[in-house]
């Protein structure tokens, strides 16, 4: 009897529907009606007017980002402790002078994926070419995730500021040891919150990487990029921490 209930148990967890990749008709949809306003899409930079349809597969951009955005309104929470990434990442995306726009390359960064640029206390957040033609599925989803980290800079909410998020700094460590792209500290869910874009996106990525509706290349592909930041992207890591996340540095 135990034997049946493990099977049945393991047939459930294995069966569970990963990420459902809706239709296309469906993605259109809710990227006009609901997406492009909840996320401040830029319609002129990505040349998409109110009639526009994408197709879907290839590189098309507004493709990838529906589909980026969309993986955000799958991976709900589960419980009532976990954070709801569409909501959060929509409200920091539609705070005053928030956009999400894109250029083919950015002419400072020409090796940017994706960069956030400000001009005074408008923050415009760029994914480029670099970014769209990845073949990481999931680049992209985690991507807007640490971006929208880097668009809390001179910005008010219900009248009150919001305190400017850290911004990160020169590597210590890692393959990128001298250049501004580390934050602080790898440490516990309560302080990493207040970090700079690197610790918003190794949260988001221990949330999905467990979670039930995340598919199989998803979980690899968050894995990965934990290993990454875990060993590249933060200039300190807490004793034990690593543990605690249970990740383990690249090779
Ligand atoms: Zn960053």
């Amino acid at each position: 009897m135990k034997v049946v209930a493990a099977f049945f148990t393991s047939y459930l967890v294995v069966c569970m529907p990963a990420i459902a990749e809706p239709s296309c008709d469906e993605l259109n949809h809710l990227y006009q009606s609901k997406y492009i306003g909840d996320f401040s899409v830029n319609r002129e930079a990505f040349a998409f007017n109110r009639h526009a349809r994408f197709q879907c597969g290839g590189f098309d951009r507004n493709y990838i980002l529906a589909r980026a955005i969309h993986d955000l309104e799958t991976l709900e929470p589960r419980q009532e402790s976990d954070p709801n990434y569409y909501n959060d990442i929509s409200q920091v995306m539609r705070l005053p002078g928030n956009r999400l726009s894109y250029v083919g390359k950015l002419v400072h960064y020409p090796d940017a994926e994706a960069r956030t640029i400000h001009e005074g206390s408008a923050s415009a957040i760029f994914f480029t070419d670099r970014m769209i033609q990845s073949d990481e599925r999931f680049r992209p989803t985690y991507t807007l995730v640490h971006e929208a980290r880097h668009t809390i800079k001179h910005k008010v909410f219900n009248g009150q500021r919001v305190p400017d998020e850290p911004g990160h700094i020169v590597c210590t460590r890692g393959k990128h040891k001298g250049k501004r792209v580390c934050d602080a500290r790898l440490t516990n869910e309560a302080d990493l919150v207040w970090g700079s874009g690197n610790s918003h996106e190794f949260l988001f990525l221990i949330f999905i990487r467990d979670h039930p509706k995340a598919s199989k290349k998803i979980r690899r592909e968050a894995n990965e990029q934990l290993s990454y930041l875990a060993t590249h992207m933060f200039n300190q890591l807490d004793q034990g921490i690593l543990g605690h996340y249970n990740v383990e540095l690249a090779k």
